[in-house]
């Protein structure tokens, strides 16, 4: 991955939810940000991991219909807005969906990055479209996920989902709902 030449970031704390990565300069409409990376896992990998907690269920970006990435450090520092200053393109290619000030936090929409699914996350992100409860790709409102789609801000295996969805023939794969019972339930996630 080549996240050389990339627009200079800096981690901070956010007043709302942690550290974020923030733009260390103006970054110009569909510049790339970052290019999320980290190692290659398959669901069933993710449920284990989760399952003994090495791994939050909300760090992992799914970036095909099994695979995932454990995201680096760095990767997963980038919180989820409902109203996001970049999107996610290719496979994991972090892109600016308008012009950046610099100073602006670095944020995407998680839910347009989560095949059909029972995920679900609070949200304290606080723009004026906040969804308060964040679920998956389905649940991103359709005038929303058609400025995504406008933008090219979908992930190369989310437009393959999605055409199957438009088309009546997706459906979550059974290994999924498979890994999905076997997750461990815990207190911080939603019922
Ligand atoms: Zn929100």
């Amino acid at each position: 991955m080549n996240n050389r030449k990339r627009p200079k970031l800096e981690i901070r704390e956010t007043r709302k939810y942690g550290k974020g990565v923030f733009a260390a300069e103006d970054i110009e409409k569909g510049r790339i940000v970052w290019v999320l990376d980290g190692e290659r896992m398959d669901a069933l990998d993710l449920v284990e991991r989760v399952n003994g907690d090495a791994e939050n269920i909300n760090d992992p970006l799914q970036i095909g219909k099994r695979t995932y990435i454990d995201l680096d450090e760095f990767s997963r520092t980038f919180n989820h807005s409902c109203d996001p200053s970049t999107g996610i393109r290719k496979t994991s290619e972090m892109f600016a969906l308008r012009d950046i000030k610099k100073g602006e936090e670095l944020t995407f929409d998680y839910s347009a990055t989560i095949a059909p699914t029972e995920w679900k996350m609070r949200c304290k992100c606080g723009s004026r479209n906040c969804r308060g409860i964040l679920g998956d790709v389905l649940s991103v409102p359709r005038e929303q996920l058609d400025y995504y789609k406008r933008h090219g801000a979908l992930q190369k295996y989310m437009k393959a989902i999605l055409t199957d969805v438009e088309a009546g023939r997706y459906e979550i794969p059974k290994y999924e709902l498979a890994a999905l019972a076997k997750l461990k339930r815990t207190s911080e996630e939603f019922p």
